[in-house]
């Protein structure tokens, strides 16, 4: 008896839900995206008739991108994204300056790196987004866009978000500094992500980042192939360059998806995140 309530109990819950659910749907149609009811794939051409982009991007501007990663940026004739802290630029000044003259693109990652105070070695030091706020955020930025225009002359357009997190404060008084990025530069990129950019629907401020670390050449062409679906645009994240880890790129798998990627027949155009978005902006379909 108390199983046959249990049951009756479960398909009047569940007929609630679906009446709820046919409601809200029809009331909140979202948006369309394309002027165009059907939604159809509207295609993306990139230059000299690749089908997908590919941008390979490195954080936090660790000691290995400059003794181990870029030998091999420059022995594949490679240029990447990274998103650098001054605190790890000053000390390889020399080595950052170098990445700057032979083109690599070098972006703001912040200051202090604050991201969420769940990570110890943020709240031991009494920082954390949950603190934070959007004018505190805002100084971290410009300070670090101050550092790198001073000591390497350059002005990034792009920017990363450190761990990702996109938000400063807690429940309702949280608030997204996705905006705050959005006017102030060109590209904003999260990270850990699951999905590629669509070039005609990403949003500029949030593109999306594959992680790098870690991983196969096998495992890394497994989610390219996973990902190239309708010529999306592909970044990939990592951190360390050197043996395989949580956070660092195996050198020798770095090399073969360099030679993979500048290989004509596979179809990818490889260059920096300000590259290839610049392209996207100016030839998409939609918004
Ligand atoms: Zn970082």
């Amino acid at each position: 008896m108390r199983i046959l309530n249990l049951l009756l109990g479960l398909g009047l819950l569940s007929s609630a839900l679906s009446a709820n659910f046919t409601a809200t749907a029809s009331n909140t149609t979202p948006p369309q995206w394309q002027n165009n009811k059907s939604n159809k794939y509207i295609g993306f051409e990139y230059p000299n008739g690749a089908k997908n982009a590919i941008s390979i991007t490195f954080d936090d501007a660790r000691e290995s991108q400059i003794t181990v990663g870029m030998p091999l940026f420059e022995k594949h004739q490679v240029k990447g994204t990274f998103y650098v802290v001054p605190n790890n630029v000053e000390s390889q000044l020399t080595g950052w300056k170098k990445a700057v003259s032979y083109g690599h693109e070098i972006a703001n990652h912040t200051s202090n790196h604050v991201c969420t105070g769940n990570f110890e070695w943020l709240r031991v030091r009494g920082l954390g987004l949950e603190n934070a706020t959007l004018d505190w955020i805002k100084q971290d930025i410009e300070k670090a866009n101050n550092y790198l225009e001073n000591k390497l002359g350059v002005t990034p357009t792009s920017f990363a978000y450190p761990c990702g997190n996109t938000f400063v404060g807690r429940g309702v008084d949280t608030r997204s500094y996705v905006p705050l990025i959005a006017q102030q530069f060109q590209f904003g990129r999260t990270w850990n992500d699951e999905t590629a950019n669509n070039p005609n629907y990403t949003s500029f401020s949030q593109l999306t980042a594959i992680r790098l670390d870690g991983q196969t050449f096998k495992e890394i062409k497994t989610v390219l192939e996973f990902l190239k679906g309708n010529n999306s645009w592909i970044i990939l994240a990592g951190h360390d360059v050197g043996e395989n880890g949580l956070y660092s790129v195996d050198k020798d798998v770095l090399e073969q998806l360099f030679v993979y990627l500048k290989d004509p027949k596979n179809g990818y155009w490889l260059d920096t995140v300000n590259t290839i978005g610049s392209y996207i902006k100016h030839h998409r379909k939609a918004p």
